[in-house]
């Protein structure tokens, strides 16, 4: 018999009529072979309302009631997809992030799992039960309910399913798998069939929405199968797995807002300036213009620190002049492989593909190749990349046939 963990998003519960539909879809699918453990995120929207509820009667955004009140999110869904499934017949349970056993960090807001104690859930499918966990939360040694950031009921399901020794985790979406880029922008995105964990990671850490980075993490980590499909019909969605070759050149082209980019100049010594940074973070790459300019692209939220700490060591540093552009974007090309960024990587630097705007070629992963153009720029540039690469794809085909 298998052993599922399966997730539904926030729009696949958005009404009760859809968590009804859920009910039918994991009646069939325990009747078909397995025992199975539900994670869910809130319904629809519910998170953004309740942030915004908790914004109305304060300005502290993360803290233990904050996560008490969005944690209660995650609770209703599991409680009424439960309640449906009762209703047709079957056994299910409900489960808090505590009640199932999760673990995480004493941190609010973004927490990370630490350990999953499955005795509860094992005793539960023992009795032939489904089983409906509230994603997103845990609980950390001292009672406190913590939340694992936005996205995080993802990280809720991979974790179970690697402590459960599950035989898949079915990451279940509005969308139908992994795309070469995200379709709601970028027209011509195609569906990967199968993908590699650590392309999957890449694609996900560097902007693409459709599952949690650490979810990824555990999965890898423990080798259980990951699947993304649609809940509103049967198709085959994506298999992540490991795969040893990549079924493409390029896997993906993905793009994230909030960079700045900090342009020095003086004697510039890059070593150092590099050493300074890497304690402070965020640091997404920097790009030696001459020798006595130097340009570092970093996330918005790290400017300040990174500015003062230039500051500081001025003379040390050997800078004459500091000054910070907000607004970029950063655009990634994720590569299938090091030989394909090795071959590739050299044509999009000289064609200079990019066209529109201030571009900054970067390499800050040994599969990516990142450009940085201003925000307004970001989705035609990344639809520029994905053109190119799809277009490379259909001549390697024909010169195939
Ligand atoms: N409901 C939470 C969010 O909207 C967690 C999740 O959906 O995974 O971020
Ligand atoms: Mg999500």
């Amino acid at each position: 018999m298998a052993r599922v963990v399966q997730k539904y998003g926030g729009t696949s519960l958005q009404t009760t009529e859809r968590i009804r539909l859920i009910a039918d879809r994991v009646i069939r699918d325990q009747e078909q072979s397995s025992e199975l453990v539900i994670v869910v995120s809130a319904m629809g929207e519910s998170t953004n309302q309740l942030v915004k509820l908790s914004g109305e009667v304060s300005s502290c955004t993360s803290g233990r009631e904050t996560d008490l009140l969005l944690s209660a999110g995650e609770q209703i869904s599991s409680a009424l997809l439960a309640l449906a499934i009762q209703e047709r017949g079957r056994e299910a349970v409900a489960l808090t992030g505590v009640q199932a056993g999760i673990e995480t960090e004493d941190i609010h807001g973004d927490a990370r799992i630490t350990a999953v104690h499955t005795a509860k859930i094992e005793k539960e499918l023992d009795a032939g039960k489904i089983v409906v966990v509230a994603g997103f939360q845990g609980c950390a040694g001292n009672q406190e309910i913590c939340t694992l950031g936005r996205g995080g009921s993802d990280t809720t399901a991979a974790a179970l399913a690697a402590e459960l020794r599950a035989d898949r985790c079915e990451i279940f979406t509005d969308v139908d798998g992994v795309y070469s880029a995200d379709p709601r922008y970028i027209s011509g995105a195609k569906k990967h069939t199968s993908l590699d964990y650590n392309h999957l990671l890449t694609l996900a850490d560097l902007g693409a929405e459709v599952v949690h980075p650490r979810a990824v993490v555990h999965a890898k980590e423990h080798q259980i199968p990951l699947v993304v499909r649609s809940s509103f019909h049967d198709q085959e969605g994506t298999n992540i797995q490991h795969y040893d070759r990549a079924a493409s050149p390029v896997v993906g082209v993905t793009f994230q807002n909030g960079f700045s980019r900090i342009q020095v100049s003086g004697e510039i010594e890059e070593k150092e300036i590099l050493e300074g940074l890497t304690d402070a973070g965020g640091l997404l790459g920097k790009v030696q213009l001459s020798q006595r300019h130097a340009s570092i692209m970093i996330k918005d939220e790290y400017v300040q620190e990174i500015s003062l700490l230039l500051n500081k060591r001025r003379n040390a540093f050997g800078i004459h002049s500091i000054h910070h552009t907000e607004g970029m974007a950063a655009v990634h090309v994720v590569f299938g492989s090091r030989d394909e960024k090795r071959r590739l990587a050299p044509l999009l630097n000289e064609k200079q593909l990019v066209s529109s705007g201030d571009v900054y070629a970067l390499e800050c992963h040994p599969l990516v190749w990142s450009a940085v153009v201003p925000e307004e720029h970001a989705v035609g540039a990344a639809q520029e990349l994905h053109d190119w690469f799809m277009e490379m794809e259909s001549k390697k085909a024909s010169i195939a046939l």
